[in-house]
């Protein structure tokens, strides 16, 4: 083993680094993203038992399982997006597995989602925060914490109202940046999708998707836990299921960090 992996190792169980799950629970109240009537939806999560120590299975216990591919938090593979559907290796069973895993960069923007639902981060947002906390290396995870995953319940989370949903997410300046200037691994939200709940109004419509994905750049939403990360110097290891022509899938999204 080398010397890096054998101080990992040894910082784990000293607990000098610590292990931070990044991930809600996914079950029956697993809130999903709802489309406008028009499009087809995805459906929530459900399960059938095929045995439980009973007559279909007197030793073992399992379940079938239901439910969209992304469904809680979950990944976003570059194919997902019409942007990103003609790019080389773009499905889960496809991607490098060396992108699963990178340095996370995390943006702060709980204030100003808290007064504003609808608050849209900014390339000018981005330079602001690296102006503290260095230039967003290549090949990181950026992760937009707005304690979204701190409200309670689906209603709370989904922030519906008559004119569709209300949550926090990216102004295409931003999107264009982190893809363009910046080649980030990838973006990662606490909120159900990774662009604001009104993005289908800007220009490009989602940005987040289309530009990201257009870029065989990654998503990572309703993750949860960011405030236990600090801005930098923390890694993220995010990887799908190798779903055969996957767009996506639900996975364990985990961070290795320093104590805050
Ligand atoms: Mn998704």
């Amino acid at each position: 083993m080398t010397t890096i992996l054998t101080d990992l190792i040894q910082a784990l169980s000293t607990g000098e680094l610590r292990v931070i799950d990044l991930t809600q629970p996914l079950g029956e109240q697993t809130p999903v993203i709802g489309l406008p009537d028009i499009f087809a939806q995805s459906p929530g999560f459900s399960r059938e038992t095929i045995s439980r120590y009973d007559d279909a299975g007197p030793m073992w216990y399992w379940n079938v399982l239901h439910l969209g591919e992304h469904t809680g938090t979950h990944f976003d593979a570059p194919v997902h997006w019409t942007t990103g559907k003609d790019l080389s290796n773009n499905t889960c069973d496809t991607l490098p597995v060396e992108q699963f895993i990178g340095p996370a960069c995390v943006i702060d923007v709980s204030h100003e989602s808290k007064s504003n639902h609808d608050f849209l981060l900014t390339a000018e947002h981005i330079l602001a925060w690296e102006e503290i906390n260095g230039k967003i290396p290549a090949k990181s995870w950026l992760l937009l914490r707005t304690d979204w995953s701190k409200r309670q319940g689906a209603d709370e989370f989904l922030n519906l109202s008559e004119d569709g949903p209300h949550n926090p997410g990216f102004d295409p300046s931003a999107s264009k940046l982190l893809a363009e200037e910046r080649d980030v691994l990838g973006v990662g939200v606490e909120t159900v999708g990774t662009d604001a709940g009104q993005a289908g109004a800007l220009d490009p419509p989602f940005p987040s998707h289309n530009i990201m994905h257009g870029a065989g750049k990654f998503g990572l939403a309703s993750l949860c836990n960011l405030d236990q990360l600090p801005p930098t110097g923390s890694i993220v290891i995010a990887a799908p299921l190798k779903i055969v022509d996957g767009s996506g899938s639900p996975l364990r999204v985990l961070a290795i960090a320093p104590h805050l």
